[in-house]
């Protein structure tokens, strides 16, 4: 277990935002993991997990013990008549475990390739893009209790995964923490530390071209039925295309959820705006594109300070800051209060941050 004081944390956040952790441990395995928690000191402060620092605004210093997960290792765990059982590490990259799938033969995750952040992230927010979810490929994870510094494994129905939600983004009274089973929907944020994700990727793979980018795509190139491996590199040209690199112009990606309206609000709000841009959902509500409406509200390419609105994407916040003088995490939630304010005085809609505030 390597403990590091007053860490700068610029280089550990995609927004590239300056601010320090007061302690800082690299876990790279369960036994570092294990050392901390039976360590008194460290183990008795407030802990935060960090992993690629891409889905969070460090509004200062960070005083809780930052957990740097660094715990590697990628394997077929198990081969079942209907899927590859795949095992990541949470401290993989991503991507990096997206590519390796593919390489093995074991397709189902390419159309969440190149999102940033590690695997041990992955699950916080289920994940998604371009038609998939995490929840859609995941068989279970592995954590580890704080408390109790016990390992416990949860299934999906365990995670309560929902839009950029689950278990992990609730919190929970310690009382109800202490129980021997994890009901469904117990909250576990910054209660437990998750060591290991289990992907169940199906032999009957069939690709997902429900996103519009991708079947415009398949179109254009006259590909009958594309490959996992042309999904794949289709998700990363269209995502270069889109979204700003973090290394160039520091962000969080989308900054806010897209947020889901009554059929009565949606027609509300046709009436006003015909042009707006809308989905409907399997369970009769109207998911709306957050983007549109705060390019909607004149957002698009503004700057606030050091904060801007992504000229081509209004739906991200960028650091237009430099590395010397860079944003900082209060600028970037200034602006995003004005959003929220300009949106809900024209449309009536709350837009809810997607990024974890520090
Ligand atoms: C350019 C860009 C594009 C993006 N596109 C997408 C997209 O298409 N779809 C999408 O869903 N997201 C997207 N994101 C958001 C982000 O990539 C994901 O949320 C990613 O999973 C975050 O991973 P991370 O390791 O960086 O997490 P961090 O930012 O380090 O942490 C995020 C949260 O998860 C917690 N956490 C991290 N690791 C663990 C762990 N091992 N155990 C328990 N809790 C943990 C942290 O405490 C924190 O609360 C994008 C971000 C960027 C910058």
């Amino acid at each position: 277990m390597l403990v590091e004081k007053n860490v700068p944390l610029q280089s550990c956040n995609t927004f590239g935002i300056a601010a320090r952790a007061h302690t800082l441990v690299r876990v790279r395995s369960a036994q570092d993991l294990q050392a901390l928690l039976a360590d008194h000191r460290l183990a008795r402060q407030p802990l935060f997990v960090l992993g690629g620092g891409s889905n969070i605004v460090l509004t200062g210093d960070v005083k809780p013990v930052v957990l740097k997960m660094e715990i590697k290792g990628l394997r077929l765990l198990e081969e079942t008549d209907k899927a590859w059982i795949v095992e990541a590490g949470a401290g993989e990259v991503w991507h990096d475990a997206v590519a390796w799938t593919l390489a093995q033969g074991y397709p189902g995750l390419e159309n969440l390739a190149l999102i940033p952040g590690t695997v041990g992230a992955a699950p916080v927010q289920n994940i998604g893009a371009y038609g998939v979810e995490l929840q859609d490929r995941f068989h279970s994870l592995v954590a580890v209790d704080f408390a109790t510094g016990r390992p416990f494994t949860l299934d999906a129905a365990q995670c309560a995964f929902g839009y950029r939600d689950s278990v992990f983004k609730h919190a929970a009274p310690l009382a109800e923490h202490e129980g021997a089973g994890l009901p469904r929907g117990m909250g576990l944020a910054g209660r437990a530390v998750i060591t290991h994700v289990r992907l169940a990727l199906p032999k009957a793979w069939r690709p997902e071209l429900g996103y519009l980018d991708l079947e415009r795509r398949r179109q254009e190139l006259g590909v009958q039925q594309p490959t996992a491996q042309q999904i794949f590199d289709w998700v990363c040209e269209i995502r270069r295309a889109k979204l700003p690199d973090p290394a160039v112009l520091g962000n969080a990606g989308s900054f806010f959820k897209n947020p889901t309206v009554t059929p009565e609000q949606c027609q509300d709000i046709i009436a006003r705006d015909p042009k707006i841009v809308h989905y409907p959902m399997a369970d009769g509500s109207i998911k709306l594109a957050a983007g549109w409406l705060i390019d909607a509200c004149g957002w698009k390419g503004k700057t606030v300070g050091r904060a801007g609105v992504y000229e081509k994407q209004a739906l991200v916040l960028v650091n237009r800051g430099t590395r010397e003088d860079s944003v900082t995490g209060g600028e970037v939630m200034t602006l995003a209060r004005a959003i929220q304010t300009s949106v809900y005085e024209r449309f009536g809609i709350r837009l809810e941050p997607e990024p974890v505030v520090v």
